[in-house]
């Protein structure tokens, strides 16, 4: 048996047995884990608030060679969604944003990057960010880090830079230059190319400060979304609830 302490975010805990929670959390150095908390449900459990979703946290936990499920000894709160959890909007925003990584996330994948993505989209929804390009932000650099983006800077079936206006082949799926083009391929308004741009090179919050507007961070979404199912093939449980509330 091993003890480890690591920084982690929590996803999301099921209620286990009588007075226990399972809990998904990601670890920046381990991708993602599950654990026992022993007595989180009962009233006077030593977890007390700190096992809510997307709390960041420092966990101590006990790991079996024979087990892939760890038990958790002690958690400590480092930050509390809960102040951002007060407007429906981002507490929805932050559900969603965490179940997108929740579904891409691999099991004891090492992932910093991924780690440090909803580490910094859900820091964003506290100081206040607005949701949508937030949500925006966290959709591309999700396919983008699984893989499934392509990139917008050169062309997905010759390689050659891609100029304006960027097109979009769904089949590919991929971003195509003019001479590889079928006929169908769609053409990707400049400003919605450039606020790819901007995501691929700005940290969040400064992607948001753009203030880019609504019907460019809507196509983004429907971009992410076509890319999402084609590798999926279903929607995310909360994407209709979100666009529900936006
Ligand atoms: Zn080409």
């Amino acid at each position: 048996m091993k003890p480890q302490r690591t920084e982690a975010i929590i996803l999301h805990t099921f209620p286990a047995r009588d007075r226990d929670k399972l809990v998904v959390f990601l670890t920046p150095e381990q991708g993602k884990r599950k654990g026992w908390a022993y007595g989180a449900r009962s009233l006077k459990s030593r977890f007390g608030a700190s096992l809510e979703p997307l709390a960041k946290v420092l966990i101590g936990f006990v790991e079996r060679e024979s087990d892939e499920v760890v038990r958790i000894e002690s958690v400590d709160l480092v930050r509390s969604l809960f102040p951002a959890q007060q407007d429906l909007i981002n507490s929805i925003a932050a559900t969603y944003i965490a179940e997108t990584v929740d579904t891409f996330a691999q099991s004891g994948d090492p992932s910093e990057l991924i780690y440090r993505l909803l580490d910094h989209t859900t820091s964003a929804l506290l100081e206040g960010a607005p949701a949508l390009p937030v949500i925006v932000y966290a959709e591309l650099w999700m396919l983008r880090l699984a893989g499934i983006l392509p990139s917008a800077r050169s062309c997905s079936e010759c390689d050659r830079p891609l100029t304006r206006p960027l097109r979009f082949d769904e089949r590919l799926p991929g971003f195509i230059c003019a001479e590889c083009a079928a006929r169908d391929a769609d053409v990707i308004a400049n400003d919605v190319a450039d606020a790819i741009d901007n995501v691929m090179r700005l940290p969040v919050a400064d992607f948001a400060q753009t203030q880019p507007p609504t019907e460019v961070l809507v196509e983004l979404r429907s971009l992410a979304a076509t890319l999402r199912r084609n590798f999926l093939g279903h929607e995310l449980k909360s994407f209709e609830i979100l666009a529900g509330v936006l």
